[in-house]
């Protein structure tokens, strides 16, 4: 029952409407017994700060941040954590209602961590050295790439239909010498990519190539096998199988599914706002399930 006590957050975007975070955050909330809602909220391109100054007004106690406004939000915040002012975007705020102040906006970011807790629930240890390729060099990449390399991986491959834009996200991420020298942009192709990842360990569909309703689409080349020994990760989760991993299952390679950051990063979001300590882990499973339940209905 939403009364006077009802706690609020929700999703800024456009558009939010296919987003699967209402149904995730709402179902933890009540397997919690927390007096909160997660409510969408779409927002026009061009409104996103008027937009974050009125959920600060309205009491919200923070949101999540979606595509397009992952970027466009930073000027309005009072503060941006490190890992989402060095990825270049944000996607949870974290506000802090003062009854004798103004709010305080936070910005982060939990892509980052949430994929790495995916990678480790699936069983990859990126700390364990080896090589990574990733294909794609949008803000999924981005947070893919920055976790890679905070999380220890020796060296990450990215590839993009786009050259420039891989080329920007390794000069961005690259800033620090020591993450610049384990960096490497390429043109995708099928030649490059068979290539890199015949001396890699990891191997990540950061790309919508796969997702419903173009399910038939892959990044790997149909025909190929893939290496036995890669761990192939799709961040798509719509479907939950995809074709990427139905062809690394055929090789035998080890997969892992695209819901498992979805849901990491939702946990960590909303362990940032509740503050209670619920365990992340057990958070992201009430949400997985939840999500399970709507993506294949
Ligand atoms: P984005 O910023 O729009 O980037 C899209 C990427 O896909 C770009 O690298 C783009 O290449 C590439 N691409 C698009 N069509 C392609 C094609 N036909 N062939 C090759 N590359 C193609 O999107 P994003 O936010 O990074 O999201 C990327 C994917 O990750 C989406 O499927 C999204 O649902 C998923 N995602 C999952 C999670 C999760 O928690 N599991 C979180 C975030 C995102 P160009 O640069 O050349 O256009």
């Amino acid at each position: 029952m939403v009364d006077g006590h009802t706690k609020l957050v929700g999703l800024i975007g456009w558009p939010v409407e296919h987003s699967l975070s209402p149904v995730m955050h709402n179902a933890a909330f009540g397997a919690l017994g927390l007096n909160w809602r997660y409510v969408p909220l779409p927002v026009r391109p061009g409104q996103v700060e008027v937009a974050v100054r009125g959920l600060a007004t309205l009491g919200f106690r923070g949101a999540n941040v979606t595509v397009p406004h992952k970027q466009a939000v930073m000027p309005a915040l009072s503060s941006i954590e490190v890992n989402a002012r060095e990825l270049g975007a944000v996607n949870t705020l974290v506000i802090g209602q003062h009854t004798d102040r103004a709010p305080v906006i936070m910005g982060c970011n939990t892509d980052d961590q949430g994929f790495i807790g995916a990678l480790r629930q699936g069983g990859f240890e990126p700390e364990d050295g080896g090589q990574a390729v990733v294909v794609g060099a949008g803000g999924a990449a981005r947070a893919v790439v920055y976790g890679l390399l905070w999380a220890g991986i020796g060296g990450v491959v990215v590839l993009n239909h786009t050259l420039q834009r891989a080329q920007a996200l390794v000069a961005d991420l690259g800033r620090q010498p020591r993450h610049a020298a384990r960096l490497q942009a390429l043109a995708l192709t099928e030649e490059a990519l068979i290539e890199s990842a015949r001396a890699a360990g990891l191997l990540v569909n950061a790309t919508t190539v796969g997702m419903w309703p173009r399910a038939a689409g892959s990044v790997w080349p149909e025909g190929v096998p893939i290496p036995a020994g890669l761990t192939v990760c799709d961040l798509v989760y719509n479907p939950l199988e995809t074709r990427l991993l139905q062809q690394a299952h055929r090789s035998g390679a080890r997969t892992i599914g695209g819901l498992g950051m979805l849901v990491r990063q939702g946990a960590l979001a909303f362990d940032l706002w509740t503050n209670q300590g619920f365990d992340v882990s057990e958070v992201a499973a009430l949400m997985r399930e939840a999500c399970e339940r709507v993506l294949r209905r």
